[in-house]
């Protein structure tokens, strides 16, 4: 694989995507001209992607070359907020940080300066070590709100989880994923599969592309999941459909767990998730009795509710009853290789990160408020931050190291860009100028993926070590390269950190055989062909990694931590059936989060290319909701919740089910999670209830429109 031929002056260059998560970072073949990147091709090479680009990565150079890139170091001269700072050079710039950072550190304690990995996630292994060696125990991640709390529930149900061997599987029960739109690597698969045979089950209240590939679909109430689960869980049982053999030798807590979902009989789940009898009985048949099934479950919607954590614990929970649980076909374990890619090979991320034990550290924030999460998770919950930086109890926290920040994540997300403003020193790594880079004391300019090296590894044996295709934008750097130059300044007694990037990479791959250097003589990349295919049923050898040993249908972690061991369902804090006085006022259900294909997050939102696709932040609404609210196509409405009100145009569709409004995330204006109460969360996980809340919807009277 070559990684460049020259026609009129034209080099194309190997290179990664990463707009959006790790799971996909398509391979691009880049077109140069003069230093500059002229168009963006799918590498028909990477197996990931095999040529093709999402509107996203089709749009890179829009990205590369936005007028609101970040050029230049920059310091604040003016109020937090206010936008007022003056270009300073790197070092200085680097100087500056180091010397406030030890000083709070020396005054107030290591943990008092807390790390922040938000969008792109390629840093994050650098950036944790770096925060441990700093000796502060609170790095956090945007995984606070995305995919940790699945891995939590998933984890106290197994000890481990994996993802569904969909080539092999007959079945598929997707559980409010949308891979059109945020996966859309994994569509060509999906669908390959589905021309083969598969029969897939969808749950979810949305109409996705996914549903007319269904051959059922569970349209349930948003936050009843757990209910749903139970439900099927009961048919399974009743009907002696579930897996006696692996359930009798390999599982603990089965008895209660049977007992307990005799509570959920099809009348009741109807009644609470809103599914007709006949298609939940159908769809835990077709589960159970075609073999093997997989399950599919996405990083956030089941576990964005108040009780997110159990809810996602019953849904999984059904792998095991079936026996399911890393069979060919089924569930399949495997280890992980880098950055949420599963392996093998199996590399030292993980020993990496941790250069020092949480022993030696101060308790992380929300130890006491959050300790099933401090247990199984090893990062700090950040959806605390704002709490502990206004109440600095048990300890204040002082600074933050925000890499690619973005406060419209929290819940009540003015009351996070509130607390940033009280901080001593708030040192942002961001590639544009941001509304959260603005309350920033000091702003370092960050480069894409385009503009720097990196380590990718893609699940179909295959890994890349790109080069930078073109020169930094302006000042702007590797966060990468960011983090080792603070590290020389702030953690100069870890040795390994102040041999450098590359170094680093190669201490992390050491178990692998790989190196840099090895992989730089595959610029368009390297496959894996040696590697061994991972066994099924590993846990025949070697137990689960559970305090039991075996799949705990009730969790003795959360036995320990004084919750209820089975995975009980519970309505969302406020919902119709569990506040219905509040409902009387706000009797919608309000859902936010859900992706549109040319947006993750906030990433894409400044791009004319993607953002013209959707300008506004509409919401959806059904057509009987709209026309009971004499609300018509493109109209102004109140959407409310007990927190908050704002303005947004109505999208009347039958995308949504009748009762429910979903809106889509990550606009600046306006902004959607004020609507949230900061405390809106999953005690056992911290995330919160974005899909699901009580609202209401008003037509914005003439006057006023
Ligand atoms: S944004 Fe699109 S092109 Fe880029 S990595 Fe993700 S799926 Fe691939």
């Amino acid at each position: 694989m070559n990684n460049r031929y020259c026609e009129n002056g034209v080099e194309i260059r190997k290179t990664i995507c990463s707009i959006c998560n790790p799971h996909s970072h398509c391979g691009i073949d880049a077109h140069v001209k003069d230093g500059v990147v002229v168009k963006v091709e799918g590498s028909l090479e990477n197996p990931h992607n095999r040529g093709t680009l999402c509107s996203k990565g089709a749009a890179s150079r829009q990205y590369i070359y936005h007028q609101d890139r970040l050029k230049t170091p920059l310091l604040r001269t003016g109020a937090k907020g206010a936008g007022e700072f003056r270009p300073i050079s790197r070092e200085e710039a680097l100087d500056i940080a180091a010397e406030r950072l030890k000083g709070i550190r020396a005054e107030s304690g290591a943990e008092s300066v807390a790390f922040f990995a938000g969008y792109p996630k390629w840093m994050r292994p650098f950036l944790k070590r770096l925060a441990h060696s700093f000796g502060s125990p609170n790095y956090c991640t945007e995984s606070s709100t995305c995919s940790s709390a699945a891995v939590l529930a998933a984890k106290l149900n197994y000890g481990c989880f994996g993802p569904p061997d969909i080539a092999n599987a007959k079945c598929l029960l997707v559980w409010s994923a949308n891979p059109f739109y945020s996966n859309t690597s994994a569509v060509r698969r999906l669908l390959d599969a589905k021309e083969r045979g598969l029969t897939i089950i969808e749950v979810g209240p949305l109409v996705t592309p996914l549903t007319r590939h269904a051959d059922v679909h569970l349209r349930l109430r948003p936050g009843t999941s757990g209910a749903l689960a139970l439900g099927m869980a009961n048919v399974i049982i009743e009907e002696g459909l579930y897996d006696r053999g692996f359930v009798e030798k390999w599982t603990v807590g089965f008895e209660e767990f049977k007992e307990y979902v005799k509570a959920f009989p099809l009348a009741r789940t109807e009644a609470i998730t809103g599914i007709p009898e006949h298609l939940i009985r159908q769809a835990a048949r077709l589960y159970a009795k075609t073999k093997p099934a997989a399950i599919q479950v996405s990083a956030s919607p089941t576990v964005h509710h108040t009780n997110g954590v159990q809810n996602h614990r019953a849904l999984t929970a059904l792998i095991g009853l079936t026996g399911n649980f890393d069979v060919p076909g089924g569930n399949h374990v495997r280890p992980p290789a880098y950055l949420y890619v599963p392996g093998p090979p199996v590399t030292r991320q993980h020993e990496y990160e941790q250069s020092r034990p949480w022993s030696e550290m101060a308790p992380r924030m929300a130890v006491d408020r959050f300790p099933v999460w401090s247990h199984v998770i090893a990062e700090a919950q950040a959806m605390h931050l704002p709490v502990q930086i206004q109440s600095g109890s048990p300890y204040p926290i002082r600074s933050v190291v925000g890499f690619g920040l973005n406060h419209r994540m929290w819940p009540g997300s003015d009351f996070m860009y509130e607390s940033l403003k009280k901080l001593d020193f708030f040192l942002h790594v961001d590639l544009f100028m941001t509304d959260t880079g603005k309350v920033a004391d000091l702003l370092l300019p960050a480069c894409t993926s385009f503009e720097r090296s990196e380590l990718k590894f893609y699940p179909e044996k295959f890994v890349i070590w790109t080069t930078p295709v073109i020169d930094p934008v302006g000042e702007s750097r590797p966060d990468a390269e960011i983090i080792f130059d603070l590290a020389k300044r702030i953690a100069p007694e870890d040795t390994l950190l102040q041999q450098g990037y590359e170094a680093n990479v190669d201490w992390i791959l050491a178990p692998t055989g790989l190196s840099v250097e090895k992989l730089k003589q595959h610029p368009g990349g390297l496959a894996l062909e040696d590697i061994p295919p991972v066994p099924y049923r590993k846990y025949e050898k070697s137990g689960f990694p559970t305090p039991s040993g075996k799949m705990e249908f009730a969790s003795n972690v959360l036995k320990r931590f004084a919750v209820d061991p089975l995975p009980t369902f519970k309505e969302p804090a406020l919902s119709p059936i569990g506040t219905p006085d509040l409902a009387k006022n706000f009797p919608l259900i309000l859902t936010t989060g859900a992706r549109l294909p040319m947006f993750i997050h906030s990433r894409t939102f400044r791009l004319p290319w993607t953002s013209g696709l959707r300008p506004d932040p509409m919401l959806d609404i059904n057509p009987e909701d709209a026309e009971d609210r004499d609300i018509a196509q493109g109209d102004s409405v109140l959407l409310s919740t007990p927190r908050n009100t704002i303005t947004v145009g109505a999208n009347i569709t039958q995308i949504v089910p009748p009762g429910v409004i979903n809106i889509y995330h990550g606009y600046r204006n306006p902004e959607i999670n004020t609507l949230f109460e900061p405390d809106y969360l999953d005690p056992v996980s911290g995330f919160p209830g974005f899909k699901s809340l009580l609202c209401q919807v008003v037509k914005v009277p003439k006057e006023e429109d």
